[in-house]
């Protein structure tokens, strides 16, 4: 019996829609040069390998070279400065990629299909959201317009942080927020032994 997904792409209307390039191969990448990786990694790969960082980068920009080549609905300008700044990466490799986490990713907002304006399309791949059978888009914090597909903003922000519509750094912002939690902890820790000294003193 035939499995739901080849009964799906059998049934599914052939349109002159754009598809994406496949991008497994680079998510299998990403997450080996994630920095939650480094757990995993083996003492003398305490850091990502810079020749997989760059690797990332570089199968990226290519992926978008093809959006870029194939859909005459994308956004020329914006992949240009998204190609750059990926190959510029690539060329000088950080040793920790500056990006947002899984966890980050995972608590993007979603926007249901329903929600959006019939011709919305992705920023990245220039697809029209209705003409994905499957959408999964979601709203980056920075801008109620900025949504995005799913499978388009994630390697984006996993390797740069950014959002490619305004550059607002959203992965320095969770940084900032992470940090700030963490003082407020320590803070809240340092007042309670505070006020058991007190309490010794005069209890
Ligand atoms: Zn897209
Ligand atoms: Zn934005």
């Amino acid at each position: 019996m035939a499995s739901y997904e080849t009964e799906h792409a059998r049934d599914a209307p052939q349109t002159n829609r754009a598809r994406r390039p496949d991008l497994s191969s680079l998510n299998a990448l990403i997450t080996e040069i994630a920095p939650e990786a480094r757990e995993r990694r083996t003492r003398e790969h305490a850091v990502p390998v810079p020749g997989d960082i760059s690797a990332a980068f570089t199968q990226f920009a290519d992926a978008l070279q093809v959006m870029q080549r194939e859909n005459d609905n994308a956004d020329t300008d914006l992949l240009q400065n998204m190609i750059s700044n990926l190959l510029a990466t690539a060329e000088r490799p950080p040793t920790e990629v500056k990006g947002v986490d899984e966890e980050y990713i995972a608590k993007l907002e979603r926007v249901p299909i329903k929600k959006v304006k019939s011709d919305a399309d992705c920023p990245i791949c220039g697809n029209e959201f209705r003409e994905d059978p499957h959408p999964l888009l979601v709203r980056l914090p920075c801008h109620d317009s900025h949504i995005f597909d799913m499978e388009c903003i994630r390697p984006w922000l996993l390797l740069n942080g950014t959002c490619p519509l305004d550059r607002v750094d959203l992965a320095k912002k969770e940084r900032d927020r992470k940090q700030k939690q963490l003082d407020d902890i320590k803070k809240n820790a340092a007042r309670e032994d505070e006020e058991e000294e007190w309490d010794g003193l005069y209890g």
